[in-house]
């Protein structure tokens, strides 16, 4: 069967996530395998705005696959969320006859995607990219197993430190609204407690837990803060801390953006291609306004819409339960 589809173009928005790289040269590959002309837009939204659209071979992607951030450049963009930004990105689609749209993101990215495919006639598919997993409908995004390695690799090094200096270390990690990465992060790499958004963790119980280790001759800690946690950052809790205990000498890390970069690990590698090859593989059938996720070790498809309703509910108990356990 002939797909209904002829050309589709592929963006990068919100923040950049390893594993984007090999997502978009699947994406590339597998339209034009499937005879579909490919093309590539710049700086996210903006770039459909700006008419920064350019048409992309299987040559453009070749020696990305190992790469961080993304080729196509990512923008956050206010102006596409007014209607004459929307119409200027439609006309200049509709000047290279792009009837489909894959767009790489997260939930403010397929915000844009679906509002944009209501109002005009073109069909769009969403992949979850952000390291901050909190998506719903795919157990992992892509970026997100590499922000936990790159975390857990910085952590293995101030261990080093805390433990020679018998040392308290406050690490404070990337996640608004999400805990994943610090839950995921604090087993990985043995940490003594872990302070979440979704979970309030009182002084009190962090000193508790603290004593506990302190008193069974543990010679240092480590404490993963989540950026998002309700009672403050690193320092703010470092400070609450320090004037209570001060069993150890104190100190605070902020990881910051260098959790974002580098060269995706080999699952978001693979994800980022399953994730591609699938997106366009729906667009081929005839689908719209669908995110492709991976549920289970399947990939699978499901309303964008179904993804924007549902909030993020991704945070393993039995993971933050062990934390506790493991750390005696
Ligand atoms: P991250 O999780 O990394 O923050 P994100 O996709 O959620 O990624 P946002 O900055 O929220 O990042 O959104 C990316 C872009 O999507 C925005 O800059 C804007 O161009 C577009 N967008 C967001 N919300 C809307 C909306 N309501 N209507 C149209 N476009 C939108």
């Amino acid at each position: 069967m002939k797909p209904n589809i002829k050309n589709i173009a592929v963006l990068t928005s919100g923040g950049d996530a390893p594993g984007m790289n090999a997502c978009i040269r699947a994406v590339v590959r597998t339209g034009i395998y499937n005879g579909i002309n490919m093309f590539g837009v710049l700086q996210g939204y903006q770039g459909l705005i700006n008419d920064n659209i350019i048409p992309m071979g299987p040559r453009s992607v070749s020696n990305i696959i190992h790469l961080g951030g993304t080729i196509l450049k990512t923008a956050r963009c206010l102006e596409f969320k007014t209607e004459e930004g929307m119409e200027t990105a439609f006309q200049n689609l509709k000047a290279r006859d792009i009837d489909g749209l894959i767009v790489i993101g997260g939930d403010g990215t397929f915000t844009g995607a679906r509002n944009f495919s209501r109002k005009y006639d073109i069909k769009v598919m969403g992949i979850p990219g952000t390291i901050d997993n909190d998506l719903y409908g795919s157990d992992f995004t892509l970026g997100y197993d590499t922000a936990i390695n790159t975390v857990i690799e910085a952590i293995d090094k101030i261990r080093d430190t805390a433990d020679s200096h018998d040392r308290l270390f406050f690490i404070e990690v990337m996640g608004r609204d999400s805990g994943c990465i610090a839950l995921r992060s604090a087993v990985a790499s043995g940490a003594e407690a872990v302070l979440l958004p979704e979970r309030f963790t009182s002084t009190d119980e962090l000193i508790a837990q603290l004593m506990l280790g302190a008193s069974t001759k543990k010679s240092s800690s480590i404490v993963i803060v989540s950026e998002g946690h309700k009672a403050g950052g690193a320092y703010d809790i470092a400070k609450q801390v320090k004037e209570r205990f001060d069993h150890y000498d104190t100190k605070v890390t902020i990881l910051g953006h260098l959790q974002r970069g580098g060269s995706p690990s080999s699952f978001d590698r693979i994800l980022g291609s399953r994730l591609g090859y699938a997106a366009v593989n729906e667009l081929l059938k005839g689908n719209t306004r669908q995110m492709v996720g991976l549920r289970g070790n399947e990939i699978k498809s499901m309303p964008i819409e179904d993804a924007l309703n549902n909030h993020n509910f991704k945070l393993e108990s039995d993971l933050l339960e062990m934390t506790k356990v493991l750390s005696i």
